[in-house]
């Protein structure tokens, strides 16, 4: 087979297998062909994966921070070094177009593990003086830490889970989505070759059952979850359970702004990247675009100009733009949405339909779709689609249209698209969500903290602000005179 793997997981410093766990086959979404076949973890794997995690842990927490973090710059140059293969591989797992994969995945994977490789020695707490007595903090790891990966990028969540947890001197156990099972596995290898204790970065395979046995195992300190609302809420009350530390990144619904003094090519750009790239398999995509009537014909006009020009196909081919989604199920789901749409009075202004993808029949294909006269009651402007599916909503006035974008449970991104920079910042304030872009979409550097508010998530990643998720404080009281006690 295309992709199969040495076997399905990798466990303290090698592959590993227990042909005992339920197989299940990896499909390359282009053309619905198996591509590997896995198993899902057995009782006895997670328990080794969790032992080894926990031994390797004790040995990493004791290096010197700058020994970790140049392990982790280390996998981040073999990672650069090897960014045509991994590429391939993610296009393979997700059916993500090369064009996307070459610089938006395993380059992201490798800048996480460059960035928190260079801060690691920088970890430090403080000291407190108290007048005589003093006290210091230390910042000390968790554990064991779980990672839990959705589909949509599978070596970047991979690596922005597993470089701050590593920096800090935590181990982690990553289960990436059964959908996806390839990615990970290569950063276990790249991590061990880098000089990662044997342990250090585990990789167990499997489906829900797997990552709720890890998310309660009672060896564990951590969880962290990349996928939807629904699986967030169990995992966190499953994770409470235990006090275990959590970050859930779940998904959202988010608001793309478009006012009447944008500039139209950046707005059309900007909408585009936020409802496309992936094929819309993106949580922070701006999937409500509120465009203000003064621009909203010019706005229509090169939208569907610039989507119908998209190049769809091959995804292997560096010219293709778009590709499938990433499975025949998250197909039907997109395809349910978009008849949904139709159903409830929305205009289909480009695409809406299936492209026919010649040598690649069999493949998850979509066509990229722009609603139009979306009201904000329709199950397209409420729901998470997941899919290359936008909605375009008209609106008058700035006040009104911030009181509908925050219309929502959901809270992760937004953006706002203007001239005016007084205005840009005004709505950026008053909008809810973790991350917000003014001129620009859907840029997730590593210095920058990501994440949501509201349902969709808690904590953040990437950035110094994700150390504070990977770490606990410990406080040193330090007397330095007689004891003055009562009694
Ligand atoms: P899920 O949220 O269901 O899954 C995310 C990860 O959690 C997967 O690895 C999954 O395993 C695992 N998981 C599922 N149930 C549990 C559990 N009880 N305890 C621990 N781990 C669990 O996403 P899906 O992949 O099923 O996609 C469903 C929908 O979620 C999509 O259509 C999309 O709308 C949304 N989504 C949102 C993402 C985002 O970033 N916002 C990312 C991906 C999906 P497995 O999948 O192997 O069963």
């Amino acid at each position: 087979m295309r992709a199969q793997p040495v076997a399905s997981h990798y466990i303290d410093g090698a592959y590993a297998e227990d042909a005992a766990g339920d197989p299940f086959d990896s499909i390359y979404p282009a053309t619905g062909e198996v591509i590997a076949r896995l198993h899902s973890a057995t009782p006895a794997i997670i328990e080794r994966a969790v032992e080894s995690a926990a031994r390797a842990q004790t040995q990493w927490a004791a290096l010197r921070p700058v020994e970790r973090g140049r392990v982790l710059r280390r996998a981040a140059d073999l990672i650069m070094a090897r960014n045509r293969e991994l590429s391939e591989l993610e296009t393979l797992d997700t059916g993500k177009p090369l064009q996307e994969t070459l610089v938006a995945d395993a380059t992201s994977g490798a800048e996480a593990l460059e960035f928190f490789g260079g801060i690691a020695p920088t970890i430090n707490g403080e000291i407190i003086p108290l007048g005589g007595d003093f006290a210091y903090t230390k910042r000390v790891p968790l554990g064991v830490c779980v990672g839990i990966g959705a589909w949509n990028y599978p070596t970047q969540i991979a690596c922005w889970k597993a470089a701050p947890a590593l920096a800090c001197g935590n181990a982690m156990v990553f289960k990436p989505s059964e959908t996806t099972p390839l990615c990970a596995l290569k950063i276990a290898e790249i991590l061990t070759e880098a000089g990662a204790p044997a342990g250090l970065f585990n990789v167990v395979q499997g489906l829900g059952p797997v990552g709720a046995a890890l998310a309660t195992h009672p060896r564990v300190a951590k969880v962290s979850l990349t996928g939807s609302v629904p699986t967030g809420r169990k995992v966190y009350a499953a994770a409470a359970e235990g006090m275990k530390h959590v970050t859930m990144e779940l998904g959202g619904k988010s608001p793309l702004i478009v006012f009447d003094d944008a500039d139209v090519e950046d707005a059309v750009g900007g909408a585009m990247l936020g409802n496309f790239y992936s094929t819309g398999q993106v949580c922070s995509n701006g999937t409500r675009v509120f465009v203000q009537a003064g621009i909203r014909d010019r706005f229509l006009a090169r939208l569907a100009e610039r989507t119908a020009a998209i190049r769809i196909g091959d995804p292997m081919d560096e010219d293709v733009q778009l590709g499938p989604v990433v499975s025949a199920a998250q197909h039907a789901k997109v395809m349910n949405y978009i008849q949904i749409g139709k159903a409830e009075g929305a205009e289909c202004l480009v695409g809406g339909g299936l492209p026919r993808v010649q040598g690649f029949e069999g493949g998850f294909w979509v066509e990229p779709t722009v609603f139009t006269r979306v009201q904000d009651q329709m199950t397209i402007a409420r729901e998470e689609i997941f899919g290359p599916v936008m909605a375009v909503l008209d609106f008058e006035d700035e006040d009104e249209v911030i009181a509908r974008a925050n219309g929502t449970d959901f809270g992760l991104s937004a953006g706002v698209f203007t001239g005016d920079l007084a205005r840009a910042h005004r709505v950026a304030d008053r909008l809810q969500a973790g991350t917000l872009w003014i001129n620009a979409y859907n840029l997730a550097p590593v210095e920058v903290p990501f994440g949501g508010s509201k349902m969709s998530g808690v904590g953040r990643e990437n950035s110094r602000a994700a150390i504070e998720h990977y770490t606990e404080i410990k406080s040193v009281y330090v007397g330095t005179g007689p004891v003055e006690s009562a009694y």
